[in-house]
């Protein structure tokens, strides 16, 4: 089976929409979502409807997630995010909020070969950062793949029998991982709607489980029309400012 893989979508419509109109969606290619589809960007019940609409093969709840339906507080959120998802909580229709409800918390086993968080493995709130968080959570994760989120940075983590390989998209091209059948990994696809590693371009991963191969990949969006629509819904200006920077 093949998985087109997004993650931390955060309520930007032209985002989603760039990426879904170079992705092949059909019944070998389905969608899989590694949470926070709101918080941030200015169109939640968009995201959340079209989300719902394209059927995925599995979807777990992110942060945000959880905050925006009322099933956590927002006391670990930093008073940008807090604003931004008492926003995004009043703005959310019934259907989308108990959507979001009922989204299961990861990690979720997708196949016997991959495994979907949106954090860790370990914790669906807890940050991949570095190698020493990547081994912790290759020891608990179930299957020889984990895809996650969370951080909004695309990273690679493979493990082989002897050491931690750690690779990072570096150019315009699509980041080409051939997934050996001997070795475990952690993919974090970077994030859809609102990218921290200094690309402003939508980040998305395409992934086949069968033949063995993951692409992290980027497309460019319309980032002005995205901040428009943010300062537009009176959302915090930092906000619309970062989505040109990636950061
Ligand atoms: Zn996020």
């Amino acid at each position: 089976m093949r998985y087109v893989i997004l993650s931390d979508l955060h309520g930007n419509r032209q985002a989603l929409e760039a990426v879904l109109a170079v992705v092949p969606l059909s019944a070998e290619c389905r969608l899989v979502v590694l949470g926070d589809l709101v918080g941030y960007g200015a169109d939640p019940n968009f995201v959340v409807a079209r989300v719902r609409a394209l059927d995925p093969a599995a979807v777990v709840r992110g942060n945000h997630d959880k905050v925006a339906c009322g099933l956590a507080s927002d006391e670990e959120f930093t008073p940008l995010a807090r604003t931004a998802i008492a926003w995004t909580a009043a703005a959310l229709t019934p259907e989308n909020r108990a959507y979001l409800r009922g989204l299961p918390a990861g990690p979720l086993l997708v196949s016997p070969r991959l495994e979907v968080c949106h954090g860790s493995p370990a914790d669906e709130d807890q940050y991949i950062v570095d190698s020493v968080d990547a081994l912790d959570a290759l020891a608990v994760a179930r299957a020889p793949v984990c895809l996650f989120g969370h951080t909004h940075v695309a990273v690679v983590f493979e493990r082989d029998h002897e050491r931690l390989h750690v690779r990072l998209p570096e150019s315009d091209d699509a980041l080409v991982v051939t997934l050996h059948p001997d070795r475990r990994y952690l993919i974090n696809p970077g994030s859809v709607g609102q990218p921290r590693d200094g690309d402003p371009r939508a980040a998305f991963a395409v992934l086949d489980d069968e033949a063995g191969r993951a692409e992290l990949r980027r497309v460019a969006y319309p980032v002005e029309e995205a901040q428009a629509a943010i300062l537009a819904a009176g959302l915090p200006p930092l906000l619309a400012h970062r989505l040109a920077s990636g950061r």
